[in-house]
């Protein structure tokens, strides 16, 4: 009998109430849609230089190697990785992207009778991986936008399992100085892990940046995330990694399923890794991208959030969700974020010189209207 067949009833109770995740709308959708062509997407804060030849090339070897299951352990990626910053080997963790390090990390670690600690406006991965394990999400006020650690360490009870820190935040582009960090890591105590994601690490400033991996032998508790998928340019392959203490890395290795990263993954961004030239123009046409968004909303008296990252999240005001879609209209994708209590804002990548003008050209046109 299946007269009142209600799968919303049978599943999980964290799981009924989430909403699914609102991902930057895809070019070939708005293509569909409107029937134009030459559209601009500065909404995922993909890399607008595209993939690097060395990873091209790379790719292109790799084909013919299909048939065959990639290596589970991600060897040589993992070995390149150790050496590039100076782990062990065994502290790493392989994703299908950081999301799904992030995840792993919840599965492993978090229970239902357990809370998990991340800011307003923080991503929006934390509390869907923490709700879908039925762990209660504990949301911490921002300060500023950014994360407030001082509020964020008094939240920490008995039965605090995890805390999420993105580093600088997305959607905010806010960064927290490794003197806060360090602070904030001596006041966790041992039942509690912190996760440092770090997906915007390579556009700080090198003298910003945390020594974030080297701080794990001093405190075991703490997670640091990366990705392939910005400055690396990466985002379609998913690709990403933990570095943790090696026994954090071996409990949520025996979770992790075993071919999570696939072999173009793996080929992709161990080339990825030898291409220091492409990261340096990734990080210079950031820079400059930046500025040319900066000096926009500084000539049209628009507030912005001082952004670390490789996006500008922009105060437009209360009608940002008629400007979206007028924005749409004009062949420009932008990503709304309403969704992260920040009705006001739209939050733009940075994209080429001529992608930031199509947006600021559009922009102007409407704020005229
Ligand atoms: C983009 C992003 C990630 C990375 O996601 P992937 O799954 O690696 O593509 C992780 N954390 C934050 C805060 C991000 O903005």
């Amino acid at each position: 009998m299946t007269t009142s067949f209600n799968p919303a009833e049978l599943a999980l109770p964290g799981i009924r109430e989430l909403q699914p995740y609102q991902a930057g709308k895809p070019i070939e959708e708005l293509e569909r849609e409107l029937g134009i062509k030459d559209i601009v997407k500065l909404a995922s804060n993909e890399n607008p230089l595209g993939v690097s030849p060395a990873v091209q090339a790379a790719l292109t070897t790799a084909i013919s190697g299909l048939a065959r299951y990639p290596d589970a352990n991600g060897f040589y990626l993992k070995d390149a990785l150790a050496t590039k910053f100076t782990v062990d080997i065994n502290q790493i963790t392989l994703g299908n992207g950081s999301n799904d390090v992030l995840e792993l990390l919840a599965r492993t670690f978090v229970q239902p009778q357990h809370e998990v600690i991340f800011s307003q406006h923080a991503f929006v991965v934390y509390p869907l991986v923490t709700k879908a394990i039925g762990a209660t999400p504990v949301q911490v006020k921002a300060k500023d936008y950014g994360h407030d650690l001082d509020a964020m360490a008094a939240a920490i009870t008995d039965k605090t399992r995890m805390i999420f820190i993105a580093n600088p935040n997305n959607p905010t582009g806010t960064f927290l100085q490794k003197q806060e960090i360090e602070a904030f890591l001596q006041k966790v105590p041992a039942h509690v892990l912190v996760v440092l994601d770090e997906a915007y690490y390579e556009y700080v400033p090198e003298h910003e940046r945390a020594p974030s991996m080297q701080w794990i032998d001093r405190f075991p508790n703490l997670v640091v995330c990366r990705t392939f998928s910005k400055a690396y340019g990466l985002a379609g392959l998913r690709a990403g990694f933990a570095v943790s203490h090696a026994a954090v890395a071996d409990l949520m290795n025996r979770i992790r399923q075993p071919f999570n990263m696939n072999q173009l993954a793996l080929t992709a961004a161990l080339a990825a890794l030898t291409d220091e030239h492409f990261l340096a123009e990734s990080i210079d046409v950031n820079q400059a991208g930046m500025t040319q968004l900066i000096d926009f909303c500084d000539q049209h008296g628009l507030n912005y959030i001082p952004s670390h990252g490789n996006f500008l999240t922009i105060e437009v005001g209360p009608n940002a969700a008629d400007i979206y879609q007028k924005l749409l209209l004009a062949g420009v994708i932008v990503r709304p974020v309403g969704g992260y209590e920040l009705p006001n804002h739209l939050r733009v990548s940075i994209g080429l010189a001529d992608e930031n003008d199509a947006f600021c050209k559009a922009m102007e046109s409407i704020l005229s209207e």
